[in-house]
């Protein structure tokens, strides 16, 4: 134990949260090091190269704090202010869903899609419905330099996140963020449309998330898929022959989500694409041309 007023070296400081952190995180360690490394304002590399230097004592009060906010569960991202998604680093806060690693596999199965389908030349619609922090939407406009992209949610306190990501990466101008319920907004049928809708049933996640995430953006209601019902209702008016919906999914929602959208789009192709992890994540409805 360090004695409270003796100089703690990092390598003390580390151990200490993780200690901490052991029960509420499965990576306490790395936690550790991400928020040490937020509060010096260096990277893990440099904390990791100095751990027998000592630490400040401001840098020491507000590291402990950063740990209690952890320990009570509180995503990493909303106390670093940032998470990586598809190489890009986006600016997140309490109003929007933090980035989830296996939501790339829907931009994968989007770019695929529009590399099949259209030339570098065709200007390709894109609609992003629910775009909380706009991670979606700003990666297919950056990878996609011909698309037009419309980006839908119903809280103006998410598109507001959305509008700075969308500056921070130089694509304000080619996303269209529109407040308002699923495919409402839209202006005209897209060509290709993406959604990861609030697909949880709350009282079974992991109870984080649940205390720190935009319910608004977890929320399917008492089997998870009242927001797909919803989306698919609308759905086929919405995309232009020829187009395709993708929708990411919850790992046991394969079966379910794939006959709603057989329903809707009874002429369509609809097939299933997985995660890098293995677990079913992508519904996929070509629609007829
Ligand atoms: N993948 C998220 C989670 O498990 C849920 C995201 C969603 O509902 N769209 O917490």
């Amino acid at each position: 134990m360090t004695p409270p007023n003796a100089q703690a070296t990092l390598a003390q400081a580390l151990a200490s949260a993780v200690e901490a952190l052991r029960e509420v995180s499965s990576t306490p360690r790395l936690d550790a090091e991400i928020l040490l490394a937020h509060t010096l304002g260096w990277s893990r590399a440099r904390v990791l190269a100095r751990l027998q230097e000592t630490i400040p004592d401001d840098a020491l009060q507000t590291f402990r704090a950063l740990v209690e906010r952890r320990a009570a569960r509180e995503p990493v991202a909303y106390l670093t202010g940032r998470k990586e998604f598809y190489g890009l680093e986006f600016v997140v806060d309490r109003r929007v869903l933090v980035p989830r690693p296996e939501t790339e596999a829907l931009v994968d199965a989007a770019l695929e899609w529009a590399r099949q389908h259209y030339s570098p030349h065709d200007t390709l619609l894109i609609a992003d419905i629910g775009t909380g922090s706009g991670c979606i939407a700003i990666v297919l406009a950056r990878h996609l330099p011909n698309a037009v992209v419309y980006a839908t949610d119903l809280s103006p306190d998410a598109l507001a996140v959305a509008r700075q990501n969308a500056e921070l990466h130089g694509v304000a101008e080619r996303i269209t963020l529109l407040c308002g319920d699923l495919l409402a907004p839209l202006p005209q049928a897209v060509d290709l449309a993406v959604s990861n809708p609030p697909y949880t049933i709350l009282n079974e996640i992991d109870a984080g998330v649940r205390l720190h995430e935009p319910h608004l953006a977890l929320d399917g209601g008492s089997d998870g898929l009242a927001v797909y019902r919803r989306l698919l209702a609308t759905a086929p008016q919405a995309l232009r022959p020829g187009g395709a919906l993708m929708l990411e999914i919850g790992a046991t929602q394969a079966e379910a989500v794939t006959a709603l959208a057989r329903q809707a789009f009874p002429a369509a192709a609809v097939h299933m694409l997985r995660d890098l992890a293995g677990w079913d994540r992508v519904v996929v409805v070509n629609v007829e041309r």
